[in-house]
């Protein structure tokens, strides 16, 4: 029986882990917060699909993918700045990608919508979803790439900042 014991805890453990893994926060509230009909009416229909039902828009077809110019990328859907132009890069992807965004105002979450997790990245504002983030980035620099729908964000370009 003795050798039972550490099988036992460590199933335990494991059951632990997953638990707290999978633990859902369904009804989040967040500072901006809308009715479902509500988003629809005020995003474009991919934007909507994007942020409110994290679907993913097709590589190499959203409006910022290549955008250049110096300035900050709000959330489409509340206006939240979540990253700065200085820190995008060309990562091939077809997506807009940064090695960070302004931390304060993202939220990390796990999804397990293609079989494996994923890092996810949400507006901690409004809850929308942007993107997701992976460890390829730039070797340089942190090494993350946040790999992030065009769709849901909004370019600010540094001179018609208020
Ligand atoms: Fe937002």
């Amino acid at each position: 029986m003795k050798k039972f014991v550490p099988l036992l805890l460590l199933t335990f453990l494991i059951s632990c882990k997953g638990n707290s893994q999978n633990k859902e926060t369904p009804n989040k509230a967040y500072p901006v917060s809308k009715t479902d009909a509500e988003w629809k009416e005020i995003l474009s229909p991919l934007a909507y699909d994007v942020l409110r039902h994290a679907a993913t828009e097709r590589a190499f077809t959203g409006p910022l993918t290549y955008n250049k110019k110096t300035g900050v990328y709000v959330c489409a859907g509340c206006q939240t700045p979540l990253y700065e132009s200085q820190y995008k890069y060309d990562s091939g992807s077809g997506w807009p990608s940064f090695d960070r965004g302004i931390e304060e105002h993202l939220e990390y979450d796990v999804d397990y919508k293609i079989g494996y997790p994923r890092s996810e990245l949400k507006c901690n504002t409004c809850g929308g979803h942007l993107g997701h983030v992976f460890n390829d980035g730039p070797r340089n620099t942190t090494g993350k790439r946040h790999c992030i729908n065009s769709a849901a964000l909004a370019f600010i370009p540094t001179d018609e900042k208020k």
